[in-house]
């Protein structure tokens, strides 16, 4: 867990750490480089104390060999004192300003500028005379402070190294409990929630009251949120399908109508209301390859009204158009489900018959035929007969389209007209 917010530089652990321990270490180096100058001082001053102590005791055997110009005395003196631990050297100067004697580190052995030292001048009473012999130097150096004040610095930084570590686990132990666990668990929880189950869901991973918790409530607040719009969404969602549907419904009975209608204006014959021309060769083609298939009989009538000119021309177009009517309904009442009735032409008709020979499509022919003939037309105050000539034709296995057979009976109904018309003629 501390590696994973160590190495993540944008952890906030990891910040704050950085932050602390910056100002920490700072303070820490600054207040320990304080303490450690403030105790190198003091040391020296006390080093200074104990050179001038050493005055006391030396002074007055110096004093005697230097008076004696013991010079073998003096030497065993200076070598005693220059072997004391704060004593790094000695100089002994005579009263005409000559160096007599010098050991050890001095100004005059080196010229090393961390040297302090600690002069006393060398006088004797003679004759009531104070007579001047010279002047003595203590020498000490930073060593000797270092060295002891050594275990000093090393407790002052140990002390700061242990405050370092433990105030480290503390931070990282403090950070775990309170931010990394109880985020960790709260991250999981969120993690967790998607829209499929947002409803019902309640994040409870926090249990202390503070700014986690805060978020906590947050996110189930905005879960709430999100709960109650989807509802609505849904809701509407709902409504607008519904709507929805009953739109689409509407429109494809509307649609339905319409192909029928378009249906109707492409298949069937405007004015009689039967199938027209297109809708004739299309269906014929159909009943024609099952019949043949089946090896079943097929017959057509080819019907055209009577010089449909004349009742035109005495009676006007719509007088024509209405016996067109007329003629049709007078047929398409004398056949069967199966039987294709068509106008192809002005006032040309055509019947495919199924499973019906020559001989049975001649019986209905003179039926037609005889119908038509024998009934009148009325409206309003036109009443006129007319009559039919019908041309018959068997279908033949020779036959490859529609339009063979049409062609016989055609042929057929051409010798109906030249006999005199209201006939039938099988081909
Ligand atoms: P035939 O006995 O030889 O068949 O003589 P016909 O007068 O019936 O034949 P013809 O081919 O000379 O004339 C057919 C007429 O039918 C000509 C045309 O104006 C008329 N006609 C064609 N279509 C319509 C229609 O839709 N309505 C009306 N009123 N007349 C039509
Ligand atoms: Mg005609
Ligand atoms: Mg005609």
């Amino acid at each position: 867990m501390i590696k994973l917010f160590l190495q993540n530089k944008h952890s906030i652990a990891y910040k704050l750490l950085k932050i602390v321990f910056t100002i920490y270490f700072s303070l820490t180096f600054v207040i320990t480089l304080s303490h450690m100058a403030i105790e190198y001082k003091a040391t020296k001053s006390r080093i200074q104390h104990e050179l001038f102590s050493l005055e006391k005791s030396f002074k007055e055997a110096i004093t005697t060999a230097m008076w004696e110009l013991n010079n073998e005395q003096l030497y065993a003196i200076a070598k005693g004192v220059s072997k004391l631990p704060v004593v790094k050297g000695i100089d002994i100067v005579n009263a005409k300003d000559e160096l007599q004697m010098s050991l050890g580190k001095t100004l005059v052995a080196s010229n090393k500028s961390d040297l302090f030292f600690h002069q006393f001048e060398i006088h004797r009473e003679f004759n009531n005379k104070v007579v001047f012999l010279g002047w003595v130097r203590f020498y000490s150096d930073s060593s000797v402070i270092i060295d002891q004040i050594k275990l000093g610095f090393f407790l002052i930084a140990l002390n700061a190294l242990i405050k370092s570590v433990l105030l480290t686990v503390l931070f990282l132990w403090a950070f775990r409990k309170y931010l990394f666990t109880p985020l960790n668990s709260l991250t999981q929880q969120v993690e967790k929630v998607n829209l499929d189950n947002v409803f019902d869901v309640h994040i409870d991973t926090v249990d202390e009251n503070n700014e986690l918790k805060l978020l906590e409530n947050g996110f189930n607040h905005m879960l709430k949120h999100i709960e109650h719009d989807r509802n609505k969404l849904d809701e509407r969602h709902k409504i607008q399908m519904a709507e929805l549907n009953q739109l689409v419904i509407k429109r494809t009975v509307k649609l339905d109508d319409a192909i029928n209608e378009l249906n109707k204006i492409a298949f069937s014959d405007p004015l009689t209301q039967i199938k027209n021309r297109r809708s004739f060769f299309e269906v014929g083609h159909t009943i024609l390859s099952v019949a043949k298939r089946e090896r079943k009989a097929v017959s057509l009538l080819m019907m055209d009204i009577d010089f449909f000119k004349k009742i035109n021309d005495s009676y006007g177009h719509h007088i024509g158009d209405e016996v067109l009517i007329d003629f049709t309904r007078k047929i398409a009442c004398q056949l069967r489900e199966s039987d294709l009735f068509a106008r192809i032409g002005g006032e040309e008709f055509a019947i495919i018959l199924s499973n019906t020979d020559s001989a049975g499509a001649q019986q209905l022919a003179e039926k037609i035929c005889k119908i038509i003939s024998l009934s009148t037309f009325n409206s309003g105050e036109v009443s006129l007969s007319y009559t039919v000539s019908i041309g018959v034709a068997q279908w033949r296995d020779e036959d490859t389209k529609i339009s063979a057979l049409l062609n016989r009976a055609d042929q057929a109904l051409y010798q109906a007209k030249n006999n005199g018309r209201n006939k039938v003629q099988t081909a």
